[in-house]
């Protein structure tokens, strides 16, 4: 019979239609057994916190698995930035510019991000120098404005009268703030006192960020914030032990060539902070005015032309950068080889530079 034959052939060839997607199974799953999806690099940058561009890399199994945490660090650093800002008011927050402008008055509840980086920031502050001063926010103010006037017009620029400077700074005492953490408050007990988190907040930020992420389940990644970067595990894939990250070369930023590096180092769990003369700045008079003030001249800062910290926690490497940038280089080289696990390379005016040994085992040939 044609049919039966037929009807057998048809079967026999079921059977191999049923075994195809079979063995296609046993193959896929020997495949995820020697390893899922080789991770791939994925990057991305957004704008709206901290007044520069952020951006992420890292090695992901999938662009779907990156944007997850993409859009993870995104919410977070602007939800920072706005607890931390002294410039801005945020709808249904109270943040430092709530603090600054009604903090004297009587305590103000803020978030417990907030709480914390308070009491972080003045614990740093005791245990160094107190060159960087978190309640000099009204000195920097002053500072502030003129460089904002002079840049709105540069034939305008000029810069504060001593006793302008003299004045505020009779209303920076640290001891004046006054941290309620049971109740979740904060009180300014002087009534002409400020803020300013400037010198600490991008990195303390990019560090619950990072650490969040890794709680998070990823584990090889770097956040780029504006001269701030904080690495974490090697690439996982590639000859790369290590993440790259170069070190802008201070002078030749001034002149508008930002990609000249100084040098590039190696870098596995650390951060590279840099702050420099060059970031924010007016001119007067053939001299430049930019945003680092010594609280001992009540002037900027006028030793270095950038300070580079490399250390695992970036908060404390961005608190240290500006703390450098401030102190005559034996006294901040001093304080840093009190700490441990801290490395620096100080870039003075004339373009000579000092750097630890360790930070020297970190910079990589220009052929590596
Ligand atoms: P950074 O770029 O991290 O070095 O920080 C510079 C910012 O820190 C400035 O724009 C100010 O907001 C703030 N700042 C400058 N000088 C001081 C200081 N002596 N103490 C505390 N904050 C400062
Ligand atoms: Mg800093």
């Amino acid at each position: 019979m044609i049919t039966r034959p037929a009807k057998n052939k048809s079967k026999s060839f079921n059977k191999h239609l049923i075994s195809l997607p079979l063995i296609l199974a046993i193959v896929i799953m020997q495949l995820s057994a020697c390893g899922k999806a080789e991770p791939r690099r994925y990057s991305t940058s957004f704008l709206g916190a901290f007044d520069t561009a952020i951006t992420l890399i890292g090695y992901s199994s999938s662009q779907r698995e990156f944007d997850k945490y993409a859009a993870q660090a995104e919410k977070r650093f602007i939800e920072l930035h706005q607890y931390y800002d002294r410039y801005n008011a945020y709808e249904g927050i109270n943040n430092v510019y709530t603090l600054n402008q009604i903090g004297q008055q009587a305590p103000v509840e803020v978030s417990t991000e907030l709480i914390n980086m308070l009491e972080q920031a003045v614990e740093w502050q005791k245990n160094s120098s107190g060159a960087v001063n978190i309640a000099l926010g009204s000195v920097l103010e002053i500072w502030h404005d003129y460089r904002a006037e002079a840049l709105a017009d540069p034939t305008a620029a000029r810069i504060p009268d001593r006793s302008e400077l003299e004045a505020a700074a009779e209303h920076t005492s640290i001891d004046d703030l006054v941290i309620d953490k049971d109740a979740g408050t904060v009180f300014l007990a002087d009534p002409a006192m400020k803020l300013d988190l400037g010198a600490v907040a991008k990195g303390y930020a990019t560090e619950i960020v990072t650490r969040e992420l890794l709680d998070a389940g990823w584990d090889s990644f770097i956040i780029s914030s504006g001269g701030n970067v904080r690495t974490t595990s090697a690439p996982p894939v590639g000859e790369r032990r290590a993440w790259n990250i170069g070190v802008q070369d201070p002078e030749a930023a001034l002149e508008g060539r930002d990609d000249e590096l100084l040098f590039t180092l190696q870098l596995v769990n650390k951060s590279v902070v840099t702050s420099g003369d060059y970031q924010r700045y007016y001119l007067y008079e053939g001299r430049r005015y930019h945003h680092i003030v010594d609280p001992s001249t009540l002037e900027p800062a006028s030793t270095f032309a950038s300070v580079t910290v490399v250390t695992e926690d970036s908060g404390l490497a961005d608190f240290l950068s500006t703390t450098l940038f401030i102190l005559p280089y034996e006294e901040g080289r001093a304080l840093i080889s009190g700490l441990g696990d801290v490395d620096a390379a100080w870039v003075f005016l004339d373009g000579s530079i000092e750097m630890t040994d360790g930070l020297r085992d970190m910079i990589i040939d220009k052929e590596d």
